[in-house]
């Protein structure tokens, strides 16, 4: 393997096997983030026979976490059986606001179940919402290695989740814009990760795919100003150094 796309949902691509085996052919590991936790049980059957180096996190998105307010059970048990967790966490945007409380409650539990059973890895969306974010991890300093993934919070809490050793998965999206890349250039290079977010992440009004992960080592090569193989081998090395910590 030598490439990470650590924040990924596989299980969404209209043909998520041909995506798993490119993705054992290119040398891309995967966190395959699951939206509902139905989904991490589905992602299981199909990772198995593919070959490829897929970490399988069960979650239940905040976007969707209203929608799915029985699942809540469900995740929490499924919590202990994964060691990756997500996708969870919370966003702010007007069009969610109203669920917020629904929000908090499903990453309370989340947060507490990590924290119960030690050694998580959390790929965690803050969109809007890092603040409260950052707020609930000081309050669950146990929860186990969180990883922002599309962080786009201030300088001032970017170096709060630094401080507090968050680690960070950046992708096209954020690496495509000036403020993004301003974000990033201040991230802790020993604890950047890439990630691409496809399907829902696009560039040219095409869903991104892992195999597209060299574009974000790419874009995040020039903020570090390195050769595109260095920046490779550095986000490799981070990615194996947070495997072995947890
Ligand atoms: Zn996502």
């Amino acid at each position: 393997m030598k490439w990470v796309d650590f924040h990924c949902h596989v299980d969404l691509y209209d043909d998520p096997r041909s995506i798993l085996a490119s993705c054992a052919q290119s040398g891309v590991a995967v966190f395959a983030v699951s939206t509902i936790p139905a989904a991490a049980d589905r992602l299981k059957s199909l990772v198995s026979a593919s070959g490829a180096v897929v970490h399988i996190g069960v979650g239940l998105h905040p976007e969707v976490a209203h929608k799915h307010q029985k699942s809540l059970e469900l995740l929490l048990n499924e919590v202990r059986a994964y060691r990756f967790v997500g996708e969870v966490g919370l966003d702010g945007s007007p069009q969610y606001r109203e669920y917020q409380a629904t929000q908090r409650r499903v990453l309370e539990g989340v947060f507490s179940a990590c924290e119960k059973e030690g050694g998580k890895i959390l790929s965690l969306h803050s969109r809007r919402a890092v603040r409260p974010v950052l707020d609930m991890l000081a309050q669950h300093p146990d929860a186990g290695i969180p990883v922002l993934h599309w962080f786009s919070g201030s300088p001032h809490e970017l170096a709060e989740a630094s401080m507090s050793g968050c680690w960070f998965s950046v992708g096209l999206g954020m690496l495509q814009t000036a403020t993004g890349r301003e974000v990033v250039a201040s991230m802790p290079r020993n604890r950047v990760l890439t990630e691409t977010d496809g399907p829902f992440a696009q560039a040219g009004g095409k869903s991104l795919t892992p195999l597209d992960i060299e574009r974000s080592v790419g874009a995040l090569a020039k903020v570090w100003n390195v050769p595109p193989e260095l920046a490779r081998e550095m986000v490799w090395s981070n990615y194996e150094a947070l495997i072995a910590k947890s």
